[in-house]
């Protein structure tokens, strides 16, 4: 099963997209992940990737479209994966477009998860993200068990500097102008599937669950 998520900073994608790989057992690719590892890391992708990261804007296409030619050398892919963040300009998937049609390979479905916009804010201002995993947190939806500490692996979590006030109105911005128009190109090529990312999360799963199982 080979899956996009598209969908707005805040929409969940990460949250969804950890439950969707767990019951198809496929591999999440997650290039702000990737972005963030080779950050910590300080490799040389890490560090031109930093301005771009903390000001919310876009890291270069180019760049990203080297890091996922490499990424999809990884022989865990095997099984399938559900891409979370990539493609999120149309160069971007031009160019995924042509790594796939180089290996034969055609993707499922588009999933596009909806969700209005002032929720959007309050989810990304409040998001608490941990040092040592991908979990993430709600202060207020879903704060953690101990304050500021992580269920998952007990590192402390933080706020990723792109979630303040301020570089989260860009971040929305950015996403209306470089990542929407993404819909529509999958749209014309009949892969793109709506679902409606309000409410309880369980539910948004199930939902996807159900719409998955008939491309199993
Ligand atoms: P995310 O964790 O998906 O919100 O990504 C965090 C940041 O990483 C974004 O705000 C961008 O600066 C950068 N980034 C992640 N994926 C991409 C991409 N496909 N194209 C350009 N920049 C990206």
């Amino acid at each position: 099963m080979r899956l996009i998520f598209i969908g707005p900073p805040g929409a969940g994608k990460g949250t969804q997209s950890e439950k969707i790989c767990k019951r198809y057992g496929i591999k999440q690719i997650s290039t702000g992940d990737i972005l963030r590892k080779n950050r910590k890391e300080g490799t040389e992708l890490g560090n031109k990737a930093k301005e771009y990261m903390d000001a919310g804007s876009l890291v270069p296409d180019q760049l990203i479209i080297d890091m996922m030619k490499l990424e999809f050398t990884n022989p865990d892919y095997e099984n399938g994966y559900i891409l979370d963040g990539f493609p999120r300009t149309v160069t971007q998937a031009e160019a995924l477009d042509n790594m796939l049609k180089e290996i034969n390979i055609q993707l499922d479905v588009v999933l596009v998860l909806e969700v209005p916009r002032e929720e959007l804010i309050s989810r990304l201002t409040a998001r608490r993200t941990c040092r040592g995993c991908p979990r993430t947190y709600h202060l207020i939806y879903s704060p953690p068990k101990v304050q500021n500490i992580c269920d998952n692996c007990g590192s402390e979590l933080y706020q990723r500097i792109d979630d303040s006030d301020e570089t989260v109105i860009s971040r929305l911005k950015i996403y209306d102008d470089q990542t929407r128009p993404l819909i529509e190109f999958y749209e014309n090529k009949d892969k793109a599937i709506s679902v409606n990312g309000m409410g309880d999360i369980t539910d948004i799963t199930d939902l996807l669950f159900d719409l998955l199982d008939s491309y199993k």
